[in-house]
């Protein structure tokens, strides 16, 4: 990213085939500098988080009047409808891996 060209050596599981790096960098506050885009990210709003997470419910399958009404107006946003199909809920256990 920061065009350091520093190489890395990374290993992949056997089981799962996940990919991941060999020696963790000591000081990992080098690869992420004061103004790393996801380290500044402004706290949501609680309004909108609220909003999210009533659509995230109802097209989960948690019908709710306000997340029926948001999601007729703007639309599923597209990661609840592939979320949709895992067969999910909140007390499901996500690794988000690399998403900043
Ligand atoms: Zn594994």
């Amino acid at each position: 990213m920061f065009g350091t060209r520093e190489k890395f050596l990374y290993f992949e599981c056997s089981a799962c085939h996940c990919i991941q790096i060999c020696e963790i960098p000591y000081e990992l506050s080098e690869f992420y500098p004061e103004g790393y885009f996801s380290l500044n990210l402004p706290s949501p709003n609680i309004f909108k988080k609220y909003i999210k997470r009533k659509c995230f419910q109802h097209s989960a399958g948690n019908h709710n009047l306000l997340g029926k009404f948001i999601s007729s107006k703007k639309g599923n946003a597209s990661f609840n409808v592939w979320l949709k199909h895992l067969r999910i809920n909140f007390n499901s256990s996500i690794l988000d891996a690399g998403s900043g």
